[in-house]
């Protein structure tokens, strides 16, 4: 972002290796996401005071919450063998991607017009609970996942096998995005640090005894013949514990990181999703959600882009 004093004037980028600025009539309005949305703010001087100190980069408005409070949902699977044929037995094969490829071209039928989430609900993990806090899925496949640092194609299991599995709707740890560098192009640092507060873990803990609770009922004991993952001998909390701690994953709902509020001195921007003492410059994207909403992220976020327009087009007629 480019600036005169506290006003945001326009952008500068890169196209075809070269850097060329564009200028705003009206005002700047930032998109990038979670991740990347602090990430340019910071790298444009607006920030923590001492890490742009740091980074080399001149300060042009001190706000200690751009790229803090950042919230994502963790998922954890379990996988079943079962007697009954599932997508697995249909997607293996390498004739079986081609044929479900086929269909799905020239008949507009079969597995790929299909979610891979073909179940699901939110419910609590207890009943003293007055929400639900838990997020649950259902999917007719299993597979295996590419090892840290690699991405090979996924491919479901050589026999027929399910899985459930649940995430966390209510999140209390906060993570942060930190730059690594002054470079535009090196990716910043995402440091999510899930379960640094403890109710999160408990939770979790819930959801995989809920999981096995889920196994054990009449529609899904009678088709189950193995329990591959995370498997018969994690059967104490602590080895479920150990199980989530090593297990759990992203369900890619990063937010909250440029955080909407009042006050200045909470937030990075106001209710009309401008930012705190600068002008002319505004966020609108998941990294504004106060908080973490309890379920699936894509569809508020498409809101806050509804909502930010109308700001927008009201604050500019
Ligand atoms: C793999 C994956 C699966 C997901 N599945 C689901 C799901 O099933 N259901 C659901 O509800 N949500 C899902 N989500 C989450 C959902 O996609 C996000 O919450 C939502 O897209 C957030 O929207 P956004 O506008 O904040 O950010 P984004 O959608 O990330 O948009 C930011 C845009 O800014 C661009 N950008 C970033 N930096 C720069 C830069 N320097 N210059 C130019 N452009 C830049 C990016 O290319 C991107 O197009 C998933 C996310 C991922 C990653």
């Amino acid at each position: 972002m480019l600036f005169d004093g506290k006003k945001a004037i326009g952008v500068e980028y890169l196209r075809k290796g070269k850097l060329e600025q564009v200028y705003a009539r009206k005002e700047v309005i930032l998109s990038a996401g979670a991740v990347q949305s602090p990430q340019l703010l910071m790298l444009s001087g607006v920030g923590p005071q001492e890490h742009l100190t740091e980074m080399g980069i001149e300060v042009v408005q001190h706000n200690a919450h751009v790229g803090q409070h950042l919230q994502d949902h963790l998922g954890v699977d379990f996988l079943y063998k079962c007697k009954v044929p599932t997508l697995n037995d249909e997607l293996h094969s390498a004739f079986g991607k081609l044929w479900a490829g086929l269909k799905f071209i020239f008949l507009r039928k079969g597995p790929c017009r299909l979610s891979v989430n073909q179940g699901g609900g939110f419910v609590r993990s207890s009943p003293d609970k007055d929400q639900p806090d838990l997020q649950l899925y259902f999917s007719p496949v299993s597979y295996t996942r590419a090892p840290a640092k690699t991405r090979p194609l996924m491919n479901p299991d050589p026999f027929s096998a399910f899985l459930i599995g649940y995430s966390n709707c209510r999140v209390k740890s906060e993570g942060e995005i930190r730059l690594a560098s002054k470079d535009p192009l090196a990716a910043p640092v995402i440091d999510p640090k899930y379960f640094s507060h403890e109710d999160d873990i408990k939770l979790m803990l819930e959801g995989s005894k809920l999981m096995r609770k889920l196994a054990q009922t009449e529609a899904f004991k009678d088709i189950i013949t193995e329990e591959i993952r995370p498997g018969k001998e994690m059967d104490s909390d602590e080895a479920l514990i150990k199980d989530i701690h090593s297990y759990a994953w992203t369900v890619f709902h990063a937010s909250c990181t440029c955080r909407m509020g009042p006050d200045a001195d909470q937030s990075v921007v106001d209710p009309r999703l401008r930012v705190h003492g600068l002008e002319n410059l505004r966020v609108v994207d998941a990294s504004i959600m106060p908080f973490m909403v309890s379920g699936n992220t894509n569809a508020p976020t498409i809101m806050i882009g509804e909502k930010g327009s109308d700001l927008i087009l009201e604050d500019h007629r």
